[in-house]
């Protein structure tokens, strides 16, 4: 069988037996995947720090029977800014974990390899990390088809002009205005600006969406409520949110600064 390359992030790597890995990869060319490197423990030559979480890869892979294998594995990107900083990686941990739990393996999404490699590219250079990450798992939702339309009340219809609160609940898969919104209990409220946003964002081409900036309260928000659908419909807790709710609230990391006033798009 013949090598195939392809692009790829490293999502996780485990250790097979005494000297090989299991690699998971999430590739342009065969969307997720998993495939046996041999070797990979004992010689580390051939396979020079490319299994890091994270990173940017140039990947061959060899079919043999029902497994894939690595044949070459080289760094493209290694995101040195997001190893160095604990909060920062954690969030990077997020990205990965829900693109490993909502990705069925070996079906290509181009579409979402762009918004994970550009989103781990953002989280180590925005000033925001928990933005970035909010703004990837809305689109990553919407690309998935797990996202309802804002475009206007499931119940009354376009209406935006005219409510100044919404409710967005992915449990149920509706987007309401205030009037028709008390069904969904468990939905996080927007309001008009925070909905005009996210709206443009997901118009937007996928390296431009990480300019918008949502205020804290709906980014913390967005997190929540995307995990926890994430939690639900695969019955899996996610590591990732559990290490990032203790980074926040424990003593090494500062408390959040007061809400900003105003919602900024910067050019
Ligand atoms: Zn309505």
């Amino acid at each position: 069988m013949m090598v195939v390359e392809s692009e790829a992030v490293v999502l996780c790597a485990q250790d097979y037996g005494e000297s090989d890995r299991i690699v998971t990869f999430f590739s342009v060319e065969w969307g997720l995947v998993r495939a046996m490197a041999k070797g990979a423990r004992r010689s580390r030559k051939r396979f020079v720090h490319a299994f890091e979480p994270n990173s940017v890869v140039q990947v061959g892979l060899r079919q043999r029977r029902a497994l894939s294998w690595v044949e070459s594995c080289r760094l493209v990107e290694g995101h040195l800014a997001l190893r160095s900083d604990p909060l920062r990686w954690a969030y990077a941990g997020l990205l990965v974990e829900t693109t490993l739990r909502l990705n069925p393996e070996n079906l290509p999404n181009p579409t979402y390899y762009v918004l994970l490699r550009s989103g781990l590219a953002r989280l180590g250079t925005d000033r925001d990390p928990a933005n970035v990450a909010a703004l990837f798992l809305v689109r990553a939702m919407r690309i998935l088809g797990a996202l309802p339309s804002l475009e206007g009340c499931c119940q009354c219809g376009p209406t935006m002009a005219e409510a100044s609160l919404w409710r967005l609940s992915l449990a149920t898969g509706r987007f309401s205005c205030g009037a028709h919104s008390a069904a969904d209990k468990e939905g996080i409220d927007l309001d008009k600006g925070a909905v005009a946003l996210l709206q443009a964002m997901l118009q937007a081409p996928l390296e431009k969406i990480w300019r918008f900036r949502l205020r804290k309260r709906a980014v913390h928000g967005l997190i929540k409520a995307v995990c926890a659908w994430v939690e639900d419909h695969t019955g899996q807790s996610l590591k990732s949110r559990r290490l990032l709710h203790r980074m926040e609230t424990g003593p090494e990391i500062p408390a959040p600064s007061p809400t900003s006033a105003a919602l900024v798009v910067s050019p």
